[in-house]
Parts: structure tokens; C-alpha cells; sequence
């Protein structure tokens, strides 16, 4: 009788968790995230065990966002905060830090992934010696190492529902999988003599090491959006795109798209608008992760195809 009890049980279990995984009812954990994206992320993983806020606004440019001071009050209140690291939040991790509740568990996403050194032409011009290029999520499969980062941090301060988080970032890992096929397929329709990107900063390294693209050149020749390309390096360019034949600049939503449309007049190219560091707002093209991803690639194929 008792192992019959016992098998029933499971079954039950088996059949709550498999077909309706629902969070314990714990209090839910205060959560940060840097970003739009990182938030996105979180949850899916975190789902309606947690309490998130996002410290940037869809649209916000991550190289250079000031924090107001009730960003740094929801920081103050958060048990984990979500970072991105590589750089990217440099502008603001400082006073981010300050702020944070000494007991808040910070979490550098990407911890574990190979980080690319941004090989800019002229070394020091723009960047410090050992500057990486913080742009890991742009490869679906690092993103995959971030889930696992969220749901071990999430297990770790909420371990009621540590096998919740567990299971809601396997599930997203396979829709990452998913998008990184589809992305193969895609780039499939491109030439590989056509896989050549120029864009606004160097924000694409990581998508063009997975998925067979060179990013051959930018407007703001640097892995963040905060120096000003001179007059010279537009010359420069502008010789690149003629000489290349590419035909279009791919331009952050984010950044300011002047430079890329004097530049593309000159020289007789497309201007096409990429969702690379934040999400669109929430009636956008680009209001998910994996939204961002199909958008991108789709405006990708069509250009260079
Ligand atoms: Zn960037």
C-alpha cells in the first residue's frame, strides 16, 4: 500500500510539475536587471516567482545610460542584480554597486563565456589595451549559458523553487536552440562573398564569429557607442564600403543615426536599423529576446541576401 501511495505521489507530482510548472508559494524574490534584455531573460526563467525590475528603459543606449536616483533606490531593494559585465554597464556599475544592498547577490552573466578582444584597426586610438567586446548575447548560444546562471542565483536565494527555475531554463534553452537553427538557415540564403557587416559600433562580433560573417568595419570604430568617429574615419569608411561593395550600414536603434545617413547617401547605401542593445518598446518589433534575434536576422538576410 505504501508504495503504491508513494507512486501516486509521484505521478501527481510528475504530471503538477511537467504540465503546469508553478512557482512555491514563497515571497517573491526582488530581482534587477541591467537591462531590457538581460530582464527579458530573467523572466523567463524567474516567471511569476519574482519580482523584476529592468534599471534601463527599452530604447535606452547601455554604453552611456545614467541612472536617475530612484533607479538606484530599486537597486538598494533587489536580493540579486543581474549584470552583463564585459564592460557593458562600466559607465554606471560604480555607482550601481554603491547602492546595492549589502547583502544583494551580483551576478556577472558572462562569467564562463569566451569573451572576443575588440580588434579595433588602429589598437589605443579608441579603447583601453584589454577592452572585450561586451555584445555576448548577439550569439544565442551564450545566452544559453546565461539561463543557467539565472536559475542557479535564483535556486540559490529562493531554494523552495529551485527545480521551477531549473525546469523554466531548460524550456528556454530549447527555444534558444531553435533560434540558433533558424538563424543557420537564414544565413543560409547569403552568399558567404556577402557576409561582410558594417555598423554604427562593433557590436556584432559575437553574432559574426557564430554565423560566419566578417564585421569588416563602423562608423565609431570602438565596441561601445562613446567616442566620436573622426573625419578621417568616415574617409576611411566610406573607401571600405565603396571598395567592398556592401550594400548597407546596419545602425542600432539605440544610437543616434546621423553619421550612418550622411554616410549612406554619399556612397549610395541602405541605412537598416538593428535591435543590438536594448529591446523595442512593448508594441515594437523587438519586444522579446527572441523577437530581437528573428528581427535582426530577418533585416540581416534581406540586405545582404
Ligand atoms: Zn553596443
Amino acid at each position: 500500500m505504501k508504495a503504491k501511495g508513494l507512486q501516486f505521489v509521484t505521478i501527481l507530482t510528475f504530471l503538477l510539475a511537467g504540465c503546469f510548472p508553478k512557482p512555491a508559494p514563497s515571497g517573491r524574490v526582488q530581482v534587477m536587471a541591467t537591462n531590457s534584455i538581460i530582464g527579458d531573460v530573467v523572466k523567463e526563467v524567474g516567471k511569476e516567482a519574482i519580482n523584476l525590475s529592468v534599471l534601463l528603459p527599452p530604447g535606452a543606449d547601455p554604453h552611456s545610460y545614467e541612472p536617475s536616483p530612484q533607479d538606484l533606490v530599486k537597486a538598494s531593494q533587489a536580493r540579486i542584480i543581474f549584470i552583463n559585465g564585459a564592460g557593458l554597464e562600466e559607465a554606471f556599475l560604480k555607482r550601481l554597486l554603491e547602492n546595492a544592498s549589502p547583502n544583494a547577490h551580483i551576478v556577472d552573466l558572462s562569467e564562463g563565456i569566451e569573451l572576443l578582444p575588440f580588434e579595433g584597426e588602429e589598437p589605443g586610438e579608441h579603447h583601453a589595451e584589454h577592452e572585450v567586446d561586451p555584445h555576448i548575447w548577439l550569439d544565442p548560444i551564450n545566452v544559453i549559458t546565461w539561463t543557467n546562471h539565472i536559475a542557479s542565483a535564483l535556486g540559490e536565494v529562493d531554494p523552495q523553487n529551485a527545480n521551477f527555475y531549473r525546469r523554466n531554463a531548460e524550456d528556454y534553452a530549447k527555444k534558444l536552440q531553435a533560434l540558433d537553427a533558424w538563424i543557420k538557415e537564414m544565413v543560409d540564403k547569403i552568399p558567404p562573398e556577402r557576409r561582410k557587416l558594417i555598423v554604427d559600433h562593433m557590436a556584432l562580433g559575437y553574432f559574426a564569429k557564430r554565423y560566419g560573417f566578417k564585421q569588416i568595419g563602423a562608423i565609431t570604430p570602438s565596441v561601445t557607442t562613446l567616442a566620436e568617429p573622426s573625419a578621417q574615419e568616415i574617409a576611411r569608411l566610406m573607401e571600405l564600403i565603396r571598395k567592398e561593395k556592401v550594400p548597407a550600414i546596419f545602425v542600432s536603434a539605440s544610437a543616434n543615426p546621423k553619421a550612418a545617413e550622411r554616410i549612406a547617401q554619399d556612397t549610395g547605401v541602405k541605412v537598416v536599423t538593428l535591435y543590438m542593445g536594448s529591446l523595442s518598446g512593448p508594441g515594437g518589433p523587438a519586444s522579446s529576446y527572441l523577437e530581437l534575434m528573428r528581427y535582426n536576422v530577418s533585416a540581416i538576410t534581406e540586405a545582404l541576401k
